[in-house]
């Protein structure tokens, strides 16, 4: 039974790149009808964040990341691990060590001037028996480490980086139990993974280093080893570890501003995998479907977050014109009638990569502007006496047309006849006209825009912009 793990550290809310291993791990393990463990790594006291534990789970939910078993938070498991150190000890494998911190900054600092490998140097190891007894019975502050062999090396075959050896002599005597008596991550993990039955290790490549250390604790304990990967490592575009600096942001940030689940997990996907040329859009049925661990890359992705938004654009353009009110509609920033939207969402739906988007476009719409007289000169191409005098001629142009044929086609030959008797280029006229009814250079086909904004609206907009010019 295939049986994996997730193991967020509750310090702090991850990023997008971080919940790319969650959402691996749950298509792996759905893809061979197996089970998704989810275990809180809150050991590290100094660094937890309380807050953060929520937005890891509604991460999943939002994602729709189903746990089998869990969330097992370790720090309500204090007792396993430390029996699990004592038995080292008593087999052997590890031993107590009191050493005070100031002893082994010391030690650290001669070390570094030596030019040595930072390490303990195992003067607890040679310790009697009858010593450890009295320093234990004074209830002296002391950890429990592992006695690392001296000699040989450490290896595996990683299902996706290959064959990874180390040389034992490079690995420090790990401590195992900390003075708080709360367990270090190599033996939360170490015994979790044991105790959870988890059949495959898969973590983000900066666990590599780790892996040996707790392959020397499976050794020791005389555990099985689960299969073990390790995905690439997510770089910002800068080729440094993806982080917040990056812009890197969480899925829940991703999804306020308008960004949907689809699009966030093909997304994700694509961070490290591939499918043909990465440009399908996928959902989690999708990627079950097509995932497949062989096809996970040791190369290291790069974060760019314009493929985010190619995929969100593109989701967006395959919704149908009621589903996409439903969704943009409660993000409005302007009070817009139903009709009104309804009207305008075929104008700029393609034009929206975000669902928030839409509020680029409803100033004009909703609001009232005063388009810059500056800009409306400056599109033009013309000089100021000479676009005051076309706006002129375009009120009366359009005033002329009844409301009742207030219709995109008719619109567009006044526009027409009027290029004529002006004498200006379609582009001059057009921008001149677009600039003056929005304030924008952008906006939808003029004239469908002028359909929806009404026969009042554009005479007001285009009469103010005469007369103030
Ligand atoms: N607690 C570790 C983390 O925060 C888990 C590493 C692992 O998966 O072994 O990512």
């Amino acid at each position: 039974m295939v049986r994996v793990r997730f193991a967020p550290s509750p310090t702090g809310v991850p990023h997008i790149g971080n919940t790319r291993t969650a959402l691996y791990n749950y298509v792996f393990a759905q893809k061979n009808q197996g089970q998704f463990v989810l275990r809180i790594e809150d050991t590290d006291r100094a660094r937890l964040q309380p807050d953060s534990l929520p937005k890891i789970l509604a991460i999943l939910k939002a994602v729709g990341i189903a746990w089998d078993e869990g969330p097992f938070a370790q720090s309500e498991r204090l007792k396993i691990y430390q029996d699990h150190a004592e038995k080292l000890v008593k087999s052997g494998k590890a031993y107590y060590c009191f050493c005070t911190q100031e002893r082994l900054s010391a030690m650290r600092k001669a070390q570094q001037k030596r030019g040595a490998l930072p390490r303990y140097d195992r003067r607890c190891l040679k310790l009697t028996r009858a010593q450890v007894k009295t320093q234990l019975a004074k209830r002296t502050p002391h950890v429990i480490r592992l006695k690392v062999p001296d000699t040989g090396e450490t290896s595996w075959v990683d299902l996706i980086q290959g064959k990874i050896s180390f040389k034992n002599n490079q690995i420090d005597d790990q401590v195992l139990l900390k003075s708080d008596q709360f367990p270090t991550y190599h033996l939360g993990v170490v015994v979790d993974d044991h105790l959870m039955k988890v059949s495959h290790i898969l973590r983000g490549v900066e666990w590599i280093s780790s892996t040996p250390k707790h392959l020397l604790l499976y050794q020791a304990f005389g555990w099985p080893v689960p299969k073990i990967g390790h995905f690439p490592v997510i770089l910002g575009p800068d080729h440094a570890k993806l982080s917040k600096r990056h812009g890197a942001k969480s899925v829940l940030d991703y999804l306020d501003e308008g960004y949907l689940v689809e699009p966030l997990i093909t997304f994700m996907a694509y961070l490290g995998w591939s499918h043909n040329d990465n440009s399908e859009l996928l959902n989690l049925k999708k990627l079950v479907k097509l995932f497949d661990l062989k096809k996970v890359q040791k190369q290291n992705p790069i974060f760019d977050l314009k493929k985010l938004n190619y995929f969100n654009a593109k989701y967006i353009r395959q919704l149908s014109n009621q589903e996409l009110f439903a969704l943009v509609k409660p993000r409005l920033k302007f009070k817009l009638a139903d009709a009104k939207l309804t009207s305008i969402l075929p104008l700029v739906r393609d034009r929206l990569v975000t669902l928030n988007d839409i509020n680029l476009f409803l100033d004009y719409f909703a609001g009232d502007i005063k388009a810059p007289l500056d800009l409306i000169v400056a599109q033009s191409g013309k000089d100021r006496a000479a676009v005051k005098t076309a706006l002129g001629q375009t009120v009366s142009a359009f005033a002329k047309n009844s409301a009742a044929d207030w219709q995109e086609k008719n619109l567009e030959k006044i526009g027409h006849d009027l290029i004529e008797l002006t004498g200006w280029t379609t582009k001059e006229l057009f921008m001149t006209l677009r600039v003056s009814l929005t304030g924008k250079v952008a906006t939808p086909p003029l004239f469908a825009l002028m359909e929806v904004l009404g026969p009042e609206v554009v005479s007001r907009r285009l009469q103010a912009a005469h007369e103030a010019l």
